[in-house]
């Protein structure tokens, strides 16, 4: 080996060291602020869409849904609703080992045909965030009947606004239009508001998580890589969003497993 390659190995070590330097201080960041132990659980929040044989990253075969929900059930994970959640993050309730907590978003009607059996299967639950103007109008979608059969068995609804519009890209007025319609349609046909919101396409700034809470919701949920925790803005909540891929199981047990540090280290991003 020349000098020079000698430099440049071991220029690379301590560049990996540091990589990994810095992996490790960003899990004390939380531990630095001091909260007690029971405090530092951060829950993965997995974000689906559809459960469906289409060859499309946001639609995943019911084959390979159920193989990771097999996954979780087999490795002792518990889903979780979101007031669980919001109760761990606001109070330190306690939670369940191995919390998990599964949504989907937009509400295709695939969720109840294909995603619910599977779900009801191995015991868990899921919420879901419905575009209302979509519900029981296009078939691709769910209808209410639907909606209060799997509310009954423990699922919760959640707005995804009336017309699936990026926050971001309308009037503050247009924004509080979309969050309080889909509200009042929502609890006209639930019989109670909805507590939670996912902003469609992730998008979302401090005005309009503001007004989220300003329309009376308890928090929100962006497709922001990361866990749950007790740090997390409570109206920018991280979620890992699982897709369709070459290596679909792989991806989402990566995403699942190690989601922290793979973030920390830049190598995955949204
Ligand atoms: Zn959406």
């Amino acid at each position: 080996m020349s000098r020079r390659q000698v430099v440049v190995k071991c220029i690379a070590a301590v560049i990996l060291i540091l990589l990994l330097a810095v992996s490790v201080a960003g899990t004390r960041a939380v531990a630095g602020r001091q909260y007690p132990a029971d405090r530092l659980t951060e829950v993965p929040v997995l974000n689906y869409h559809m459960v469906e044989d289409l060859n499309i990253s946001l639609a995943l075969s019911p084959e390979q849904f159920e193989e990771q929900i097999r996954y979780l059930a087999e490795n002792d994970y518990h889903t979780i609703t979101p007031d669980q959640l919001l109760d761990y993050l606001e109070n330190g309730t306690s939670l369940p080992d191995k919390a998990v907590m599964i949504t989907f978003d937009d509400g295709y009607l695939d969720n109840y045909t294909k995603a619910y059996p599977i779900l009801k299967k191995y015991g868990f639950t899921a919420t879901i965030f419905v575009v209302t103007s979509m519900v029981g109008t296009d078939p691709r979608f769910l209808t209410w009947d639907e909606i209060r059969e799997m509310q009954q068995n423990g699922f919760v609804f959640g707005s995804h606004t009336v017309n699936h519009v990026a926050v971001t890209t309308i009037s503050s007025q247009q924004v509080l239009t979309e969050l309080v319609e889909s509200s009042k349609v929502i609890e006209a046909e639930l019989g109670a508001k909805p507590k939670y919101f996912a902003y469609p396409t992730g998008a979302y700034n401090r005005q309009t998580a503001q007004l989220v809470k300003t329309a009376g919701y308890k928090a929100a949920f962006t497709i922001r890589y990361g866990r749950a925790g007790v740090e997390s803005d409570h109206f920018a909540i991280e979620r890992i969003p699982i897709f369709r891929s070459a290596k679909t199981f792989r991806s989402f047990y990566y995403r699942l497993t190690a989601a922290p540090l793979l973030e920390r280290l830049g190598i995955i991003r949204n």
